[in-house]
């Protein structure tokens, strides 16, 4: 299976790139938007599209040609206003999800954020940043594609333990995001987990455990 993955040049998104290269069952295609990105990449033989979530459906469904499954782990990050929250966690995830289909790519992996499902559970901090995942879970819910929706809690760059807690409804918590891009890895072919949607943060159980029984 080929795997696209958006945000690429992120911090889940690098872990999960080497992951996928270095596994067996997996192909990856790791979408940057700048060439200086993709230098390290294929200097390691990971082969690169240059694409940006701000352009056109059609330059999305052309990086995503020939991949089986997307994942969209890219975000407009803590230092960019909010019309980057709406352009690109958004606006952005709803066009890769159009782009997917247009691509005939049917499985598609989104990295969304604790509690996006639930507007009461929404940070009054970040309020815009929930709405914009919780429409973009919604749409991608609607559409045909077979979907995972994870939503971590706060991500922290600690070692990675190999065990979580994954549900429909957790309150708080954190996850390293070396854990999440294993967690992803593991629901691309994890049945248990299409059209499915959970919360995810550091627990006692060994990943694939997790998925296959949430
Ligand atoms: P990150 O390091 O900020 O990576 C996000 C990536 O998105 C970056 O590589 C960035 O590209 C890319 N991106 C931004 N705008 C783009 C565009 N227009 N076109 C293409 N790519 C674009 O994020 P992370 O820490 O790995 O987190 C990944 C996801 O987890 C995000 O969706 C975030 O909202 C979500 N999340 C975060 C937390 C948290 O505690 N921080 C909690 C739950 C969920 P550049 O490298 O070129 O800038």
């Amino acid at each position: 299976m080929k795997v696209l993955v958006v945000g690429a040049n992120g911090q889940i998104g690098k872990q999960l790139t080497h992951l996928l290269q270095d596994h067996e069952g997996y192909t990856v295609r790791a979408m940057v938007r700048k060439e200086e990105q993709a230098a390290p990449y294929q200097a390691a033989g990971i082969e690169c599209v240059l694409a940006n979530l701000e352009g056109s459906v059609k330059e999305l469904a052309d990086a995503a040609k020939n991949c089986q499954a997307v994942v969209f782990a890219a975000g407009s990050g803590g230092a960019t206003g909010y019309d980057k929250t709406l352009l690109i966690d958004l606006d952005g995830a709803v066009k890769m999800m159009e782009a997917a289909e247009q691509a005939s790519v049917r499985r598609f992996v989104m990295v969304s954020a604790i509690g996006a499902h639930h507007r009461e559970y929404w940070s009054e901090e970040i309020k815009p940043y929930y709405a914009a995942k919780h429409y973009a879970d919604r749409m991608l819910r609607q559409s045909s594609l077979t979907y995972t929706i994870i939503r971590p809690g706060g991500l922290t760059n600690n070692p990675g333990t190999g065990h979580i807690a994954a549900a429909e409804n957790i309150r708080g918590g954190s996850i390293p995001r070396e854990d999440v891009a294993k967690t992803i890895l593991l629901s691309l072919d994890e049945e248990n987990t299409f059209r499915r949607s959970f919360d995810l943060i550091s627990g006692d159980t060994p990943i694939s455990e997790a998925l296959s029984s949430i």
